[in-house]
């Protein structure tokens, strides 16, 4: 990416907008609103983590797929993105005596990428910050703000509390968004809330002599009814496991040797890979996560207040479609933006009647995928098939 570009691009039009939350979405939108040239300001609550020795995330890596390529594309970020990321071309389906099946995404030269979450959040917070009229605040948690005024009152990370102004909010804060909370007051909002018995964890399965240890241009895959494990491919020639699984699975494996005994009866060829010390270990680092789906409408608040990503639409990650969806959502806002001549007041109402059936859609794909593969548990064959032609 060209930044120079960038600082000569922005002419400042004094509407401060307001960006709260800067994981994946709320970085890419502040580039999208800087380069409209708006008064950029990125509230978040977290600290810097192009900083920080650990960075806490909700997965280690995940796929970008074409929605989102597309709108990296159009902040200049595609490339950056891409050339960072592996190509998955194909599902790697593991069975359970060994083989290994591919099933290609498309056509030939069709792929998704495996991409490092926390690398993709610091190219694009670092890309927000090229634009002069963007101000990244970090340590800064919104903790509410009035529909009334538009104040918003940030708790900093010396204790004391901040009042902010902006001409428009844009809830970027996730799943758990505090910037919801004042939509559920209002008349006429609808909101749905649903955690999955499944919950998730992510292991390590190291490169073996310097290599991947297995075909690096895969997703790999191992169906196994109501639960499975996928693993995508990282930069450093590791894999990231992730196990899917319902919790009641995971309260009934309390011990290494419980664990070794789980993986040779489901995932024997993973054991080795993964090793079975660190197994025993890492299985154990950190409890399941939960997964949940959340619908709202409509998205906005009169011309104030907009939600972007998965505080707008939360969704199971079982169309690996979540990010890519958030990624969208701005792209679509900043096409409305066009043809609407950035007047909030017409933008905000029509960003929500395009966005969220849409959203919606992809919400409701994802956990029909979810509920049919826990539904047809007797036929593996169907499942099988059902859950891998949409991952
Ligand atoms: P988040 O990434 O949650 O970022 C929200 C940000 O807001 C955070 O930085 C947070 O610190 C900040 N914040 C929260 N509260 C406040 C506050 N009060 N004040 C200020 N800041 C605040 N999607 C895909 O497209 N492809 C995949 O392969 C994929 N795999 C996934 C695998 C798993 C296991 C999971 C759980 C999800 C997966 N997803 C995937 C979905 C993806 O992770 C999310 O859709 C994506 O992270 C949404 O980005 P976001 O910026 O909207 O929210």
């Amino acid at each position: 990416m060209d930044y120079s570009t960038n600082f000569s691009k922005s002419t400042s039009k004094k509407k401060v907008v307001a960006v709260v939350g800067g994981g994946l979405v709320g970085a890419l939108n502040a580039c999208y609103f800087a380069k409209r040239g708006f008064q950029v300001e990125v509230f978040e609550s977290r600290e810097d983590i192009r900083q920080a020795k650990i960075v806490k995330g909700r997965s280690i890596n995940l796929a970008l797929s074409h929605r989102g390529r597309q709108a990296l594309k159009q902040v200049g970020m595609e490339d950056t993105i891409v050339s960072k990321g592996i190509p998955m071309h194909s599902r790697m389906i593991h069975s359970l005596n060994g083989t290994q099946s591919p099933i290609p995404y498309g056509k030939k030269g069709q792929y998704i990428l495996s991409v490092d979450r926390a690398n993709l959040n610091k190219e694009l917070l670092s890309a927000a910050e090229t634009y002069s009229n963007t101000k990244l605040n970090f340590a800064y948690k919104l903790l509410n703000w009035s529909t009334e005024t538009g104040a918003m009152t940030f708790l900093r990370a010396d204790g004391a509390k901040e009042e902010i102004q902006a001409d428009l909010i844009v809830g970027c804060d996730g799943a758990f968004s505090a910037i919801r909370k004042q939509f559920l007051r209002q008349s006429r909002f609808n909101f749905s809330q649903t955690y999955i018995p499944h919950g998730y964890l992510e292991l390590t399965m190291p490169p073996i002599n310097g290599e991947f240890a297995m075909k690096p241009n895969y997703l790999h895959i191992w169906p196994r009814n109501t639960f499975m494990m996928i693993a995508l491919p990282n930069l450093d020639k590791t894999f990231t496991c992730t196990l899917f699984m319902p919790f009641d699975e995971f309260e009934n494996v309390t011990t290494g040797d419980q664990v070794i005994e789980f993986f040779q009866k489901y995932f024997p060829d993973a054991i080795p890979l993964i090793g079975a010390d660190a197994l025993k270990r890492d299985y154990f680092r950190l409890p399941a996560q939960a997964m949940v789906s959340v619908k709202c409408s409509p998205y906005h608040l009169s011309d104030k207040c907009v939600l972007m990503g998965d505080a707008a639409h939360a969704v199971v990650p079982f169309y690996g479609q979540g990010m890519n969806a958030g990624f969208e959502d701005c792209l679509v806002f900043n096409e409305i933006m066009d043809q609407l001549n950035e007047d909030f007041s017409a933008v905000l109402p029509e960003y929500t009647r395009v966005r969220v059936p849409d959203d919606h859609a992809i919400a409701d794909l994802a956990m029909y995928n979810y509920v049919e593969m826990r539904s047809h548990v007797n036929s593996k064959w169907f499942l099988f098939r059902k859950y891998i032609d949409n991952f």
